[in-house]
């Protein structure tokens, strides 16, 4: 679990924006994830109609998935493109109104009400703004967080946790000496100790 050479790397927000407007977008998949199917009953434990959060959310295709079974998907991403790519790709209906409490915030929602991304940096968001959500769905998030922000980021999404919630998290594993990330390398015990 050598972590040491990704420790100080940093993305910064326009390198994730030039990302999107390149199309330099590798993460994103066409499919549902199949970790997401497989281990779908561990997020929903029986329950229906959860508030579901999406962070780092993209145009991840799983956000549509949800929403169709009847959940309330809230995501957050920088890239306004992202967001605007997943409405028109999925043809839904949406408005843009302005997040009083961010400066230069943006929600964007599905005409229907059960999709709501925030178009801001992750770090602007709290549960005063978007309240607490019964489920997680973390893939590309955590390993795309920049090593020096994890427990920023990992206190942050406990914060805005429900009690009974179901947090599914996805990383990968490869040795960090031979690419410099993201998805950055995020060992068992790092989150371990970052989750307590
Ligand atoms: N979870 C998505 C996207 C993964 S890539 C998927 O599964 O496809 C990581 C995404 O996080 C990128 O779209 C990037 O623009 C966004 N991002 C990076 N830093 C962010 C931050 N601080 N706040 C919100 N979004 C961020």
């Amino acid at each position: 679990s050598d972590v040491g050479p990704q420790k100080d790397r940093v993305v910064t927000e326009e390198e994730w924006l030039q990302k999107w407007e390149l199309g330099n977008i590798g993460f994103h998949k066409e499919q549902v994830h199949p970790l997401l199917q497989k281990h779908l009953d561990l997020l929903l434990n029986g329950r229906s109609g959860l508030r579901i959060f999406f962070p780092l959310c993209g145009k991840a295709v799983e956000m549509k998935w949800l929403a169709d079974m009847g959940h309330n998907v809230v995501g957050v991403e920088v890239s306004e493109q992202a967001l605007k790519e997943f409405f028109s790709e999925h043809s839904l209906p949406y408005c843009e109104e302005p997040v009083p409490e961010i400066s230069g915030g943006k929600l964007f929602q599905s005409t229907s009400g059960n999709i709501s991304l925030y178009c801001c940096s992750i770090y602007d968001l709290s549960s005063t703004i978007v309240g607490k959500f019964d489920g997680v769905w973390d893939r590309g998030a955590l390993v795309a967080v920049n090593p020096c922000d994890r427990q920023r980021y990992v206190s942050l999404m406990i914060n805005l946790m429900e009690k009974n919630s179901s947090y599914l998290l996805v990383t990968v594993s490869y040795d960090p000496n031979k690419h410099k990330g993201p998805p950055f390398y995020v060992p068992e015990s790092e989150v371990q100790s970052l989750f307590g």
